[in-house]
């Protein structure tokens, strides 16, 4: 017997009468209200650190004397799949970078970058990686052109912190704009 009767699948027609799917997506909602919520109090109280492994804002390092450690190979700007970086190389003796030959101008297109990271794995100096930095919306398109002078001051989440958490936040306001500043002393992890 498979529940047909005059073309009619009666079991269909019983779990219609007795709202079956509703009750079953009722309940779904039901036990989504008994989780603890998700919700983060961001940006004025809360502001999540991304794990190490996060490709946010392209950060340029430099050694322990303070020299630049790219040497303008552009072999980044080689790798990069939608062409958004544009490195220019230059001759300079004073020191500046651990080779003679320095970047002149190195800058990203945030608009065009993917985040991949190829640029990174490509850097044969560790002068290139993604960091941690990702409030990176702006009212005006010229911000969105990252250049070297930017790039190479450190970002506010140290490469060394472990990050996974959330940090309690404040507001500050800065010529570019509000910031959205982590107290790192004051963090929660979460399982999310
Ligand atoms: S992350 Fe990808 S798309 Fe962005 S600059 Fe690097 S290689 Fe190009
Ligand atoms: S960031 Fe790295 S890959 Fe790019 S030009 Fe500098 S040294 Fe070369």
């Amino acid at each position: 017997m498979n529940g047909k009767k005059g073309g009619v699948n009666i079991f269909e027609l019983i779990k219609k009468v007795v709202f079956t799917d509703f009750v079953k997506g009722l309940m779904v909602t039901l036990g989504y209200n008994a989780t603890k919520s998700i919700t983060l109090k961001y940006p004025d109280q809360e502001k999540w650190i991304p794990y190490r492994r996060f490709r946010g804002l392209h950060t340029l390092n430099r050694d322990e004397k303070g020299r630049e450690l790219c040497v303008a190979c552009e072999l980044c700007s080689k790798a990069c799949p939608t062409q958004c970086i544009t490195v220019i190389p230059m001759e300079d003796d004073t020191g500046r970078g651990i080779s003679d030959r320095v970047a002149r101008v190195w800058k990203v297109d945030l608009v065009r970058c993917l985040f991949c990271g190829y640029c990174e794995d490509a850097c044969p100096t560790r002068a290139l990686r993604l960091g941690r930095d990702y409030e990176l919306a702006c009212t005006d398109s010229s911000c969105n052109l990252k250049q070297r002078e930017e790039l190479l001051v450190p970002q506010a989440v140290p490469e060394s912190f472990e990050g996974g958490v959330v940090a309690s936040s404040t507001f500050i306001v800065t010529p570019a704009g509000i910031r959205i500043k982590a107290d790192l002393a004051k963090t929660k992890r979460r399982n999310w």
